[in-house]
């Protein structure tokens, strides 16, 4: 079966790309092993972040160091065999986190953040999907009037790029969130991001507008990618079909770097992996927002199935066992404050945050393997990232002129 395009991967970013692609009147193809939308994004905490015009940066400071090195922080945990093997892509990390540099990737990251909201809510009016919104804007909440003031100093310097908010005092909490319980210090609440109630369930939203406009979705391994002998890509389906063109798209989120490096293209990535755990909501006692403990680095998410509770970072490859402490001790702290019933899930979700060393996704032609592209990297913000990536890639794909400059994000940067 010949397309255009073949885009590997259904996740946000693989179903924004064929999205925006077949609106350039491409062919296209989407293949991926599951259903769309059911790896990271499906268990992400479910927010477009328009407010995130800035990346996650490796806290730098000797006391962040000091504790992370017990293994004990609720918010960021490792694997020490494994962040040995990571030493290169953090020593990477942590010198792109000083300040003159953070301050230059948060300007090239701000072009992206900026088109998120619009770019999502187009695609959610085409797909008629709506009612996935639980509620715009979520709350950045504090224990300590110390971190409090110091984060208010950070909403007042976004509201330059066009980010709101508004600052409320622990009793403008209590007020608005009646159920949490204990004494907070106040809150940050962003008012332009949109939370949305199943992740899973906007990707899948997507993937059917893919398919109603004539795209073509498959089931299939995406490591049987192979040459064609004209030069061009083919691929296996579970269902029959092999599908074949002339451009590929890699966009197999932190798996993406393991075929790419049969191709001869690597990048070094830092998997950052996340758990959640949905709670029964307790009788009378609802959760208004989505909310994050900024001082523990946890969020809890009103959500279709419960109070979704999402974990941190732990550094530790996709593939090694699973070490869920990380939830168990979360939820003892929120157990504290949030109106978490039973849990609701057999097991703790898990998936892989793929981050760069540089904070940036990457996206564009894969250097030195003619007709392959890439859309990866999209760290802690992918689901907010995915349909700007599509829109710009698939300009670049089709020769036009992206709105926004793509040389940052380029796949050649790592050398
Ligand atoms: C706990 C947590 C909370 C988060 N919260 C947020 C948030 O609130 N907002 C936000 O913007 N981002 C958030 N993120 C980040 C976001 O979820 C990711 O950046 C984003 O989902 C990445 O999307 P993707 O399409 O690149 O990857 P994925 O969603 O993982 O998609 C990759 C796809 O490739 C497929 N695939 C892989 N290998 C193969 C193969 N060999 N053959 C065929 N198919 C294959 C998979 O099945 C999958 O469907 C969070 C992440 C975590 C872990």
């Amino acid at each position: 079966m010949k397309h255009d395009v073949i885009v590997l991967g259904a996740g946000m970013v693989g179903v924004s790309c064929a999205l925006h692609l077949q609106a350039r009147g491409e062919a296209v193809a989407l293949l991926d092993r599951r259903a769309p939308g059911l790896e990271t994004s499906f268990g992400n905490a479910g927010i477009i972040q328009r407010e995130a015009i800035a990346p996650y940066a490796l806290p730098r400071d000797f006391g962040f160091l000091l504790s992370g090195a017990t293994n004990q922080r609720i918010d960021v945990r490792y694997h020490a065999g494994d962040a040995a093997r990571l030493l290169g892509p953090l020593w990477a990390y942590y010198r792109n986190s000083a300040p003159e540099a953070y301050r230059h990737i948060s300007r090239e990251y701000e072009t992206l953040i900026a088109h998120s909201l619009e770019t999502h809510q187009q695609l959610m009016n085409d797909a008629d999907a709506h009612h996935l919104v639980a509620g715009q804007g979520y709350l950045m909440l504090y224990r300590s009037e110390r971190e409090l003031h110091d984060f208010f100093h950070v909403a007042d310097e976004r509201v330059e790029a066009g980010v709101h908010h508004i600052k409320l005092t622990g009793a403008d909490v209590a007020r608005e969130e009646p159920s949490l319980q204990g004494a907070f210090a106040g809150a940050v609440r962003w008012t332009d991001p949109l939370a949305i109630r199943s992740p899973g369930d906007l990707v899948q939203a997507y993937a059917r507008l893919f398919q109603q406009r004539g795209g073509a979705l498959h089931l299939g391994e995406a490591t049987t990618l192979r040459r064609t002998d004209e030069g061009g890509w083919q691929v296996d389906t579970a269902d029959g079909p092999v599908l074949q063109a002339q451009q590929v798209v890699v966009a197999l989120g932190p798996w993406t770097t393991q075929l790419t490096a049969r191709f001869g293209y690597t990048a070094p990535m830092i998997p950052k992996r996340g758990y959640h755990m949905h709670y029964a909501p307790l009788p009378g006692r609802p959760l208004n927002s989505t909310i994050i403990d900024a001082e523990y680095g946890y969020v809890v998410a009103p959500m279709k199935n419960g109070l979704r509770l999402t974990t941190g970072a732990e550094l530790a490859l996709p593939d090694a066992p699973r070490t869920p402490t990380q939830i168990d001790d979360a939820e003892k702290i929120a157990r504290q404050n949030f109106p978490l019933g039973d849990r609701v899930d057999p097991e703790p979700w898990m998936g892989t945050r793929p981050c760069m060393p540089d904070m940036k996704p990457v996206f564009g032609a894969v250097p030195d393997v003619p007709g392959m592209w890439c859309a990866f990297g999209h760290g802690h913000q992918g689901f907010t990232l995915g349909p700007i990536t599509g829109e710009l890639l698939a300009a670049m794909m089709t020769g036009a002129k992206p709105r926004v400059e793509v040389g940052p994000f380029s796949p050649g940067r790592f050398g």
